[in-house]
């Protein structure tokens, strides 16, 4: 087995190879609302070659190698076992010790014999299936690890109690004694909240939080050999600069995260209003955002999707000729709770609607229909379609609109 040099101070990096065994498309059968890799650039389409592999590894100065998503390493493994089986052989062979990360469970026993530990991620129906399954793991050394939600410290400090329940719930999970060495919480690369560690730790090693910078720091062979930094949007960066332009009216889902992030956990496409060029340049220079315009030059509002280089999020544009204007844009939405934006560290609450009744729909998720008289010139031609298309999206993330 590989050795850590003792006077050596940097802490070494974890090593990873990211898998995503289809030659097309994604290879999970979930759709987990933080995954960064699904639209990542970087998603390998089949096994990297041996010789990469072996390249790579030679540089880790740990004594195991991570295998990971990407997408699920153990998908189908009657049809792509033998890729993983081989790329395991293969770090065994180079003199370091395996660990996968994965949520097939009924297939981590294919892999015994080439597995020294595997991190089981946590789900409801992972969670179902786990009696089922933890016999067969005798050999291999499980911990089992969820990803944080996207909240401030003092909620994540809120919900600590329900992680301690959980690790004892695992713990006496079918009667197979202690076979989860430990759980492992790992802050959400998705969230722009930094998170405080010391608030968070429990000062035992039966729950062990793993800060993004640990992941970031970390080496990855996808479809490159680079560190977290290259392939991962540091979102924490994002949502400061995103929150904190002048030229920069934000809206829609995000905006409704950082209101009340205990109750939005997630947004998907960030929505923008840029008041000029200048300000989709910066995103372009900063965070290296590409933005390809949706609507004709001539049109007003103009419409550009900003899509980032590193797993991220996309941008939703429109670019508008000032702030007036943008106020109006969101200040007609077609129900009470959409009719806030942020700019430059401020909210802006329809006065028509009042701060109150925008806050109370967006916490209690009722939203009211507002029947304005709108400036159609503002919208998009195909706005009726649009604005079924955000009802709907509404209901589906368990909103109630009263009409
Ligand atoms: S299980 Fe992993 S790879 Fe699959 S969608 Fe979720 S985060 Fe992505």
């Amino acid at each position: 087995m590989k050795y850590v040099k003792e006077h050596d101070m940097t802490p070494p990096a974890n090593f990873t190879l990211v898998t995503n065994w289809m030659e097309r498309g994604f290879g999970c059968a979930k759709a987990c609302a933080y995954c960064t890799w699904r639209t990542s650039k970087y998603l390998p389409h089949g096994a990297q070659s041996k010789e990469a592999i072996i390249a790579f590894i030679s540089k880790c100065r740990k004594n195991f190698i991570t295998v990971s998503g990407g997408a699920d390493p153990l998908f189908r493994f009657e049809i792509y076992g033998e890729k993983l089986l081989s790329m395991l052989a293969t770090i065994r062979e180079e003199g370091f010790m395996t660990r996968v990360i994965t949520r097939e469970i009924a297939q981590v026993a294919h892999a015994k014999g080439l597995l020294d530990c595997v991190s089981i991620s946590l789900d409801p129906d992972v969670m179902a299936e786990l009696p089922k399954h933890i016999a067969s793991w005798k050999g291999i050394e499980v911990e089992c690890s969820l990803v944080l939600p996207p909240l401030p410290t003092a909620e994540i400090v809120r919900l600590k109690p329900q992680y301690l329940a959980l690790l004892r719930q695992l713990t006496n999970m079918g009667g197979a004694g202690n076979w989860c060495k430990r759980l492992v919480l790992r802050e959400n690369l998705c969230s722009i909240f930094p998170l405080d560690m010391e608030q968070l730790s429990f000062g035992h090693a039966g729950i062990v939080f793993v800060p993004r910078g640990l992941c970031l720091a970390g080496r990855y062979l996808s479809t490159i050999d680079s560190d977290g930094y290259t392939l991962m949007q540091d979102n924490i960066a994002l949502g400061k600069f995103l929150t904190s332009q002048p030229d920069l009216v934000l809206f829609g889902g995000f905006v409704k995260h950082l209101l009340q992030p205990a109750i939005h956990h997630y947004y998907a496409d960030i929505d923008v209003i840029a008041l000029d060029h200048g300000a989709m340049q910066r995103l372009e220079n900063l965070f290296d955002y590409q933005f390809h315009e949706v609507s004709a030059s001539t049109s007003y509002p103009r419409y550009f999707i900003g899509k980032p280089s590193k797993a991220g999020k996309t941008l939703q544009v429109i670019l508008l000729r000032s702030m007036p204007d943008a106020l109006a844009f969101v200040h007609q939405a077609q129900f009470n709770g959409d009719r806030v934006a942020l700019s430059n560290n401020r909210y802006y609450f329809d006065e028509a609607v009042g701060e109150q009744g925008i806050r109370q729909a967006i916490s209690t998720k009722v939203m009211k229909r507002v029947p304005t008289e709108k400036r159609f010139w503002l919208f998009h031609a195909d706005r009726e379609r649009i604005q079924n298309k955000h009802h709907f999206k509404l209901l589906k993330k368990g909103f109630r609109i009263v009409e």
